[in-house]
């Protein structure tokens, strides 16, 4: 693709809410005097300029549109997922921009994942990542002699729920333990779902208030009178080889965008990546700017850092709320 190609494109895809035609980001007036020597729009109402990535997380780019699609081309066509690394040899760009072009992207898979209820048969479990401890050399040196049972508090839970039925959809959650994802189980999976999940963890232990809950002792088998969770554990298997064979290390900070991540491959893997692409795409450029990304690798002051981490909680909470009908207080285990 040519350039103006690229832009052709892109430009289609950012104002395809009002038919490929653009309209003011800041005040959403479709009356607007477009440039004839630049790429360069200015509003007929609030008089203001705008180009086709204003207001989105491509805004302030310097990457061309040709690289941009194939950034996303590329990331989506990773199976296992795609280093950043490896991307910025294929771009020929920075290393540092194409990680934060990846963690937008992970962003817009993320968001793809929003706003679901799971319903029908609903498949929960948990995967431990990180917090690793790197046993003594000497055998006599280790504090345990179960390597596996060794964690520091960076360890995190990565929960997710997943319907079983063809075309199913799934969500994951970066929690700091099982116990701590109830309250997004309740937010996500519908109260008419029945919900398999395996004896050990939290939530086989206590009752949760759905539909049906069947539960499968995974110390004694994987699958007991045809009730298991294989489908969920062959996605958690495959989040772990990104891990291991991608990505090599996931900070802690980030893990929620690679759950969405592997989450969105998952649900989208029957989809060519044509349809891939687009979805993606479609997504990315009309996406509002992160605060965490924005100035990634610039110095920022620690109580910035600090402000936007606080606000972004809030508005979780806030969407949160507004979203539950139903209690959020969490039922403990049945008497009697
Ligand atoms: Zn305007």
């Amino acid at each position: 693709m040519s350039d103006a190609e690229a832009y052709v494109a892109f430009r289609a895809v950012r104002f395809a809410e009002n038919g490929g035609e653009p309209f003011c980001p800041h005040c959403g007036c479709d009356a607007v005097y477009e440039y004839r020597a630049r790429r360069l729009f200015k509003c007929k109402a609030c008089e203001r300029q705008f180009t086709v990535t204003s207001g989105t997380t491509f805004r302030s780019r310097k990457m061309s549109f040709p690289d941009i699609l194939m950034a996303i081309a590329l990331f989506v066509n990773g199976v296992n997922g795609h280093a950043a690394l490896r991307l910025s040899r294929d771009l020929n760009c920075a290393y540092k921009t194409a990680f934060v072009l990846t963690q937008k992207l992970r962003r817009a898979m993320g968001s793809l994942q929003a706003e679901n209820t799971l319903t029908g048969m609903v498949d929960i479990d948990g995967l431990y990542v990180g917090g690793h401890i790197r046993p003594a050399n000497m055998k006599a040196d280790r504090a345990t002699s179960d390597d596996r049972k060794a964690y520091s508090k960076k360890r995190l839970s990565i929960v997710t729920m997943r319907e079983r039925r063809v075309g199913g959809r799934s969500r994951s959650f970066a929690v700091s333990s099982e116990k701590a994802a109830v309250p997004f189980i309740l937010e996500v999976v519908s109260p008419a779902a029945h919900v398999v999940t395996d004896e050990g963890s939290a939530f086989g232990k206590f009752f949760i208030p759905f539909a049906d809950h069947s539960t499968v002792n995974h110390s004694k088998g994987m699958m007991i009178n045809g009730v298991h969770t294989n489908p969920l554990e062959a996605q958690h298997m495959r989040f772990r080889r990104g891990e291991r064979g991608v990505y090599l290390h996931i900070s802690g900070e980030h893990v929620q965008r690679y759950a969405d991540e592997f989450s969105w491959r998952d649900d989208f893997r029957r989809a060519s990546n044509g349809q891939q692409f687009r979805v993606v795409l479609g997504r990315a450029a009309t996406l509002r700017p992160d605060a965490e990304l924005v100035g990634y690798w610039q110095k920022r002051p620690a109580w910035l850092l600090r402000m936007k981490q606080r606000r972004g909680l809030m508005e979780l909470t806030r969407r949160r709320r507004a979203s539950l009908n139903r209690p959020t207080s969490w039922v403990g285990p049945p008497t009697g």
